[in-house]
């Protein structure tokens, strides 16, 4: 029998998996004009001391369906939440007003901060991530996400490297956005810092377990950049997940928490190719 859902839009309505028991909760206009959908979410507070979000943080879902990753982003009680997802075929849905603190990073720092919720804007990616098989991200939905990006650095003042992965501020405890995530893709649209990585040879290793002013000289190089990591001269397991994270996201080519020639040439590259006046400022 015939009904409203043969029109496209009540089709298209429907297509979107709406968390039950939201209903109460008031639709906002989205702050993006590329965010197609708002889904509202109940997890959300205030950002602390009154701050505007000047970074973005990307993540992947990281579950088996998107309809079970909204609900969670959505529903009162999980705790979590993002501003924005955006979904593989390229629909961009938005939970979290951009004034107001998502809770997507969780315990986390960069650059000395370690209220990363009240100073981003947290964007989760579709994708199933590393625990299902961990798919590639459709082009599409990375035209989305540089799409969102561009309009959120443009209206905040975000500079390029200041958009993250979750694993760059939370290197100890979380993977995502992933190898797979085209960093160099988003960078070309000017989304994110990147360099060409330096080709990976043979030669002197930094390693768990390395002593010395050559660690030292790593981790300050690390911290530099923004990176979370005690400086003591001890290549010690925290060191060793920072350098993770750093390749999984500025050398995906070879992730193994060894400093390599490679990942020291790459990280010195982002060092000194950062703007000028960050520089002088680290
Ligand atoms: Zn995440």
């Amino acid at each position: 029998m015939p009904n409203s859902t043969d029109k496209p839009e009540s089709k298209r309505q429907r297509a979107l998996p709406i968390p039950k028991g939201n209903t109460d909760l008031p639709v906002f206009t989205p702050d993006s004009s590329v965010a197609s959908d708002v889904i509202p979410s109940a997890n959300f507070g205030e950002r602390k001391g009154g701050r505007q979000p000047d970074m973005i943080i990307l993540h992947y879902t990281g579950m088996p369906d998107v309809e079970g990753a909204i609900t969670k982003l959505c529903t009162a009680g999980t705790e979590v939440s993002a501003h924005y997802v955006v979904l593989e075929d390229g629909r961009i849905v938005q939970c979290v007003p951009e004034a107001l603190r998502a809770w997507h990073a969780g315990l986390s720092s960069w650059a000395g901060d370690e209220d990363i919720n009240s100073c981003s804007i947290g964007v989760e990616i579709v994708n199933r991530g590393h625990d299902w098989g961990y798919p590639d991200f459709p082009s599409r939905q990375i035209a989305a996400v540089i799409a969102l990006c561009r309009g959120i650095m443009l209206r905040r003042n975000v500079p390029a490297h200041r958009v993250l992965g979750h694993s760059d501020v939370a290197p100890s405890r979380k993977k995502d956005p992933g190898e797979k995530f085209p960093w160099h893709s988003l960078a070309n649209s000017g989304v994110g810092h990147w360099v060409q990585p330096a080709a990976i040879t043979r030669g002197e290793t930094l390693k768990l377990g390395s002593i010395g002013d050559d660690v030292k000289g790593l981790q300050k190089a690390l911290a530099k950049y923004g990176y979370g990591v005690p400086i003591t001269g001890k290549f010690d397991g925290i060191t060793m997940e920072v350098v993770t994270a750093f390749q999984r996201h500025f050398r995906p080519e070879r992730i193994d928490g060894i400093a390599d020639r490679s990942t020291l040439l790459t990280l010195h590259a982002l060092l000194s190719s950062l703007p000028a006046d960050e520089q002088a400022q680290r």
